[in-house]
Formats: C-alpha cells, sequence, structure tokens
C-alpha cells in the first residue's frame, strides 16, 4: 500500500521587515494646513510631556544626536532664544526645527513656525506668550487639546481675528508674562502662578471695531497661515508680480503718490514691486495691502489683484467686471522659475 506524502508549508526564514524607527515619539502636529495650526513651541512642550522630560533635558538629548544644536547652545542660553522664538524665521529656530524633524521622523514640523512664509515676508515673533482667552476657553469646553496658535506668537497680530478681542500678554492673576516651553509651563495656564488663563467672551472682555486696522491686519495674518505650504517659495513670483501689477493698474505707475498715500518711502514701495526686491517686513506689506484693501494672501493666485479690485458699482457694474475677467484673460502669465 502507496502512502500519499504530504507537503506542507516551507517556513519563510526571512527576517520581517521593520520600518526605521524615529529617536523619538512621532507625535502629530495640531491643525497642520489651517490658520488653527499649534506653533512650534505649543509643538515641543507636548513633545516633552509625551516624553516626561524637561525642555532642558530634551535639547541636552537632542544635542547629542545633533552636533548643531550643541553648538548653538555653546554660543549661550539656546532655551533663552527658543521659547516663543521657536516659531520665528530665525536661523536657530530651523536648525531646532531640522533636529526635530529628524528625531521625530515627520516632515511637517517646519509648518509650525513662520518658515513657509519667509519667501514673501519677515515676520517678528514675540519673545513671551500671547494668547486668546475666548480661545482657550472655546477649546476647553469642545474637550479637544488646549494649545497655543502660531497665530498668537506673530507680533503684529494683536487681535483675534475669531472673537475679534485682544490678545493678553499678562497673566491676569499675578500680572507675570507667560513663558512657553518652560518646566512649569501648561497650555492655557500660567506658568508663573499655574491659574487658567481661558475666559468667557460675555464676561466683559472689550471688542474691537470691526473696521479696526489690528484686526485687519490679523485676518490677513489668519489667511497667509492657511496658505502656508512647504512649496510656497515657487510662488514668490508670482505674489511680486501680482503687487507690481496692482501697482500700476491703480496709480499707473506713480510711485511717489502711492508712498504718501501708503505713508511709506517711495524706496520701500519700489523694492516691494521688484521682482528682485528684498523680502519686506510684515509690517510694510499689510500697510500696503491695507491700502487697498487687498488681502496679502490673494497675491498667492495668478492674476488675482485684478480681480480684486474695488467692485464697480451702478449699472455699469456687468460690463466692468466682463471687461476685467477678458483682460485678465489675456495677461501674459509670469515666468515660472
Ligand atoms: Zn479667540
Ligand atoms: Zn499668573
Amino acid at each position: 500500500m502507496v502512502q500519499r506524502v504530504v507537503l506542507y508549508d516551507s517556513w519563510d526564514c526571512e527576517p520581517p521587515r521593520v520600518p526605521p524607527r524615529s529617536y523619538l515619539y512621532s507625535l502629530a502636529p495640531i491643525g497642520v494646513g489651517t490658520p488653527w495650526v499649534e506653533g512650534f513651541s505649543n509643538y515641543l512642550t507636548r513633545l516633552v510631556t509625551a516624553h516626561l522630560l524637561s525642555p532642558e533635558d530634551l535639547v541636552a538629548h537632542l544635542s547629542n544626536s545633533y552636533p548643531s544644536l550643541l553648538n548653538l547652545m555653546s554660543k549661550g542660553g539656546i532655551l533663552n532664544g527658543y521659547r516663543n522664538w521657536a516659531n520665528s524665521q530665525s536661523d536657530r529656530a530651523r536648525a531646532l526645527v531640522d533636529s526635530i524633524s529628524r528625531a521625530t521622523g515627520r516632515e511637517d514640523i517646519a509648518l509650525l513656525t513662520c518658515i513657509p512664509l519667509e519667501c514673501i515676508a519677515l515676520i517678528p515673533c514675540r519673545r513671551t506668550l500671547a494668547w486668546c482667552p475666548a480661545c482657550y476657553e472655546a477649546q476647553r469646553k469642545a474637550r479637544s487639546n488646549v494649545y497655543d496658535l502660531l497665530l498668537w506668537s506673530i507680533a503684529i497680530v494683536t487681535v483675534c481675528p475669531l472673537h475679534r478681542c485682544h490678545l493678553q500678554e499678562q497673566c491676569p492673576c499675578c500680572g507675570s508674562k507667560v513663558m512657553p516651553f518652560t518646566t512649569l509651563y501648561r497650555p492655557g495656564h500660567c506658568s508663573t502662578c499655574q491659574r487658567w488663563l481661558g475666559k468667557e467672551l460675555e464676561h466683559g472682555i472689550p471688542l474691537v471695531e470691526s473696521t479696526d486696522e489690528a484686526l485687519w491686519n490679523s485676518k490677513a495674518i489668519f489667511e497667509l497661515l492657511r496658505s502656508a505650504k512647504r512649496e510656497l517659495s515657487s510662488l514668490s513670483e508670482i505674489f511680486r508680480w501680482n503687487i507690481r501689477n496692482l501697482v500700476q493698474d491703480r496709480t499707473g505707475g506713480n510711485i511717489e503718490q502711492l508712498a504718501r498715500e501708503c505713508r511709506l518711502s517711495w524706496q520701500t514701495i519700489r523694492e516691494l514691486i521688484s521682482l528682485e526686491g528684498r523680502i519686506p517686513e510684515v509690517g510694510t506689506l499689510l500697510k500696503f495691502c491695507h491700502h487697498f484693501q487687498v488681502q496679502p494672501h490673494l497675491f498667492l493666485s495668478e492674476g488675482r489683484s485684478r480681480r480684486h479690485e474695488a467692485a464697480p458699482q451702478g449699472k455699469n457694474r456687468v460690463e466692468q467686471v466682463r471687461l476685467s475677467l477678458a483682460n485678465a484673460a489675456n495677461e501674459t502669465p509670469p515666468r515660472m522659475p
């Protein structure tokens, strides 16, 4: 009698493929790609909490692996320069972003800073925390993460674009400035007395007028953050081209008159409309944009400057819009880099 031979599957002796591990926990940032994105200093606070470390310990650990950070520490006080400055466009912020990106294996860390916007404006940041008490309160009520927005760390933003109230910069309980990314700091709480910093809008928070220039500026930055992305530098030429186009259309190229109206020097205006000019400081850019009532993020779209001219009034409105659209369609597009 012939016995049947049973063939069993052979064993796969290949070791399983393990994806590369990051040095730090790959914590997902909050609100990337939206104007509500968290600031890098807030991300660092969450990162050290997740690892049960102090900010100093985190930087010390990273310095062992990334000598560029060690060099910065030896130049004196990396943390002093990395409280809210972590959100800025400085070289030191860039070095920390690079180290944290590699240590967490994440490619979106730079989007928690003002670095993606450096191709269109130089944006100074605050050294200490500013916050909207109504936003904190809304975050707590929604039982979501309580966190600090990147928007609040930008010095020219002094009003919350959502709640129309002034940002606070001193604890109402102890009067201290609040220092983010310190051992005692928890988002939403004072770093000195630990009191809650949120407040209902109805509880006596004064609102600014809807026509206030500070509110306009805050909304402009809010929209710029919505546009911030890694490949933004490819749009910098279109941005300049749209500004130049708008000046030509509205003033016929009379730079001196425009400079008087905007309360800027004619050299500044000339720099602004030059394709090779220096990157403007954000205050200058916003002053210029406010004069024309055109939000700066609109300059990032090809041919948008013509479409966002003041709306024509009266019977000729339809004809004027049709003419403007026809002109825009016949424009020579800018050369892509
Ligand atoms: Zn708010
Ligand atoms: Zn306090």
